[in-house]
């Protein structure tokens, strides 16, 4: 049934037998880099690629400050910790994202409460949070309140899904006028931009992922990004397990964290950010195509949302139902064509059942209907 988009998505890799769905791509200084990591033999905590990497990050994202970290998830948790989420606080996110967006809102002790998404971002629904906060929210001595539950609610944490931004702004200027902290899970979403900043830099912090399957990977890594030195400071002593500076003397003066991303590591890091560019560039019109192929054969594909430049980290496309959506993934799986639903959405999870959540129309629309489609590079060769 769905014999041309098989025969059209392995004609963009036609040297691979099994096509995965987000393959990393090597083509710089990757090994240069790691060798040299090697033979100073600083491969661990401490040396010149993480450095190097946290500044090339600022660069690229316009941050005043970037800290890796050994992971995204890890990455979300400082940042949770930074604005000051605390034991039984609440965090407004959407329960369309990975799981790790609500396991770090888990690790400090606060409980999700979901808001709808987007159809057209897939990202947080502006609306929808509006609507929560006129429903629930009360200011008090400067903080934020949920009047029913009379918990404080201590962020907010959208996530740009597969790269596309939500509508950051807007989002905001809410989180503004609710004086509450606004963090953005952009793990997805490095090289997108909303207006034409980069996402994770409308909140006090942002973090991205590093993971193998991202847009660029460290093995494994992420990273915090921040404007605020104060925060920024706290990151970096956070991660590096409270230790206060001393030539010889250990003196740690808070329950720290070992999160620091290892320098071989960063020297990945470092290669892969050098190729980010032509990466971005080689996906845009992957994208491009798939847009086209999709539009002749009256298939919904996900396109870059307005105001907006994605990454298209992961290209989606819309079937008409679950029947539909549940065939296409049988048929390209079983042809070795990988393709994906989305997250089952966060609210049906056993820890997180019990949430407040708005109505989901749209989070429940998406997950009948969504599918990643393979998105690697296109060029490379096996
Ligand atoms: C990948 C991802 C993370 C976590 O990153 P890891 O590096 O795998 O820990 C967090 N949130 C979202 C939305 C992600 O896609």
């Amino acid at each position: 049934m769905f014999d041309d988009v098989r025969a059209f998505i392995r004609n963009l890799y036609p040297e691979k037998d099994f096509i995965a769905l987000h393959e990393p791509y090597f083509a710089g200084n990757e090994k240069k880099y790691v060798l040299d990591c090697i033979d100073s033999t600083y491969v661990s905590s401490v040396g010149k690629y993480v450095d190097r990497f946290e500044q090339m990050m600022a660069d690229f994202t316009g941050a005043k400050y970037a800290i890796a970290t050994m992971n995204g998830t890890a990455a979300l948790h400082v940042a949770l910790m930074l604005v000051g989420v605390g034991r039984e606080d609440e965090v407004i996110t959407q329960p369309l994202t990975f799981v790790a967006t609500c396991n770090a809102i888990a690790y400090v002790g606060a409980k999700p409460v979901f808001v709808d998404v987007d159809r057209d971002t897939l990202g947080m629904s502006a609306q929808s949070l509006k609507d929560f906060l006129h429903q629930h929210a009360v200011l008090r001595d400067g903080a934020c309140w949920n009047r029913i539950s009379g918990k404080k609610i201590s962020a907010v944490l959208p996530m740009h899904t597969f790269g596309h931004p939500c509508r950051i702004d807007e989002i905001a200027a809410l989180c503004e006028e609710y004086k509450i902290p606004l963090v953005e899970d952009s793990a997805e979403s490095l090289g997108s931009y909303y207006k034409g900043v980069h996402t994770g830099r409308f909140g006090k912090v942002g973090v991205m992922s590093f993971n193998g399957n991202k847009t660029i990977t460290t093995g494994g890594g992420g990273i915090v990004i921040t404007d605020d030195p104060v925060l920024a400071k706290r990151a970096k002593h956070m991660t590096t397990t409270s230790k206060r500076p001393h030539p010889y003397e250990y003196v740690h003066d808070e329950v720290g964290y070992n999160y620091r991303l290892p320098n071989i590591n960063a020297a990945l890091g470092c290669a892969q950010l050098e190729s980010l560019p032509l990466i971005l560039q080689n996906k845009r019109e992957l994208a491009k195509k798939y847009q086209v192929f999709f539009l002749k054969h009256e298939i919904k594909f996900v396109s870059e949302p307005s105001n907006a430049q994605s990454n298209f980290w992961l290209n989606a496309i819309l079937l008409a139902d679950e029947t539909q959506r549940n065939s296409f993934l049988e048929e390209t799986n079983s042809h070795k064509v990988m393709t994906r639903p989305v997250w089952k959405l966060m609210n049906r999870l056993e820890m997180y059942k019990d949430c407040f959540c708005m109505p989901l129309v749209n989070s429940e629309w998406i997950e009948e209907r969504l599918v990643n489609i393979p998105s690697s590079c296109f060029f490379q060769s096996s």
